[in-house]
């Protein structure tokens, strides 16, 4: 499906793994004043200063969770650092640093892993992250990316996914399910394209949920703008799974209940429209469908008047007791309980 735009190859071997990691290296820059030394010794320093420390790891393993059938490598660059700070700010805590560990057959050649490390790069850049080490290695089968990113936060700023109150609101940010129709959509393009390989597929009307499942944003704008809200969220999570599951683990965790309103849930004309044309139900996807890298938090009431007319903050449900358990509260009204997958519109109509 993608043309390969690059038809130059240099092999791994002739580079070894010295000069690929120095080839793929040394455009990084440090910015940030707490790393001490970064890539080029056994390890990197780090200096603490007086905040607390956050640290989260993603892997990602080709066929598993990405396929380079329609997924530039650039964009999975970008999208690898992605999914790490998006864990970062939903510590409500500054992203610093990142390592990579990279795992790759001889099957890519340099000009390959050079279009990974450039979506890195200007992942680093745009969001100012330090890139302080990795480690490079061979693979028998596909690509395998492992990042670690760390952070800092005052400790009074840290919020953590138990910390939701009985009559808290449950606020999302951006709009949801678009990550999950984009791939809907670049999966049945790519069957197409199988069986017939000359026709250009017209993505037009899908520009915004493609760009969302290989061009997600990590919200470090939502970490700023709470904190000029003054605002402190009472628990906080990032929507990597789908909505429903996210909500369970903050009920859950938090010891409490939720009411979800299905006419709340900020949705993309795009989402809506695709999702009729794929036959399924929006909110079915808005709820299990993943990969928005949206936050989920829970704030105090007293709290909302500073939030209620910002348009990237929605209000979509209120935390209750533990007894009353976890509902969706359907636009006909009905309270349906909250599983964590494969809650089914359909079903309900039985
Ligand atoms: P060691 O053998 O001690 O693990 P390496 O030769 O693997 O050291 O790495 C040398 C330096 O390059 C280290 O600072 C390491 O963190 C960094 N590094 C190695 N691989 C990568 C990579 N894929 N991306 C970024 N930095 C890397
Ligand atoms: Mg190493």
């Amino acid at each position: 499906m993608l043309e390969d735009k690059n038809p130059q190859r240099t092999s791994l071997e002739e580079l070894g793994e010295f000069g690929l990691i120095d080839h793929l290296t040394k455009h990084f820059e440090i910015k940030h004043k707490s790393t001490v030394k970064g890539i080029g010794d056994d390890a990197a320093v780090l200096s603490s200063r007086s905040k607390q420390i956050v640290v989260t790891t993603d892997l990602l393993i080709e066929h598993v969770h990405f396929d380079l059938s329609y997924v530039p490598l650039k964009h999975l660059g970008y999208k690898s650092v992605m999914v790490n700070l998006s864990d970062v700010y939903a510590m409500n805590a500054q992203a610093t640093q990142i390592t990579i560990s990279i795992a790759v057959s001889n099957r890519f050649p340099l000009e390959a892993i050079e279009e990974l490390y450039s979506g890195i790069d200007t992942a680093a850049r745009t969001y100012g992250i330090d890139v302080i080490g990795g480690d490079t290695t061979s693979s028998t089968t596909g690509l395998i990316i492992s990042i670690t990113a760390i952070g800092e936060v005052n400790e009074e700023d840290v919020v953590y996914r138990n910390g939701a109150q009985p009559n808290d609101l449950l606020v999302v940010t951006g709009d949801i399910g678009a990550a999950y129709m984009g791939l809907q959509v670049l999966e049945r393009e790519k069957e197409v394209f199988k069986v017939n390989p000359g026709n250009q597929p017209d993505l037009e009307p899908y520009t915004y949920i493609i760009e969302r499942q290989l061009k997600p944003e990590a919200r470090k704008d939502i970490i700023e703008l709470l904190q000029k809200l003054e605002v402190k969220p009472t628990s906080m999570i990032d929507i990597s799974d789908g909505l429903s599951s996210e909500i369970i683990h903050l009920c859950k965790q938090s010891n409490v209940g939720v009411e979800l309103y299905e006419n709340k849930i900020p949705l993309d004309p795009q989402v809506i429209s695709t999702c009729e044309e794929f036959n399924v139900d929006s909110t079915t996807i808005a709820l299990n469908g993943g990969e928005d890298y949206e936050l989920l938090m829970t704030i105090s009431q007293e709290d909302f008047p500073k939030i209620k007319a910002n348009p990237d903050l929605t209000v979509i449900g209120f935390i209750t007791d533990k007894d009353r358990g976890m509902h969706l509260i359907t636009r006909g009204e009905q309270a349906i309980p909250i599983i964590a997958k494969g809650w089914n519109a359909m079903k309900n109509e039985e």
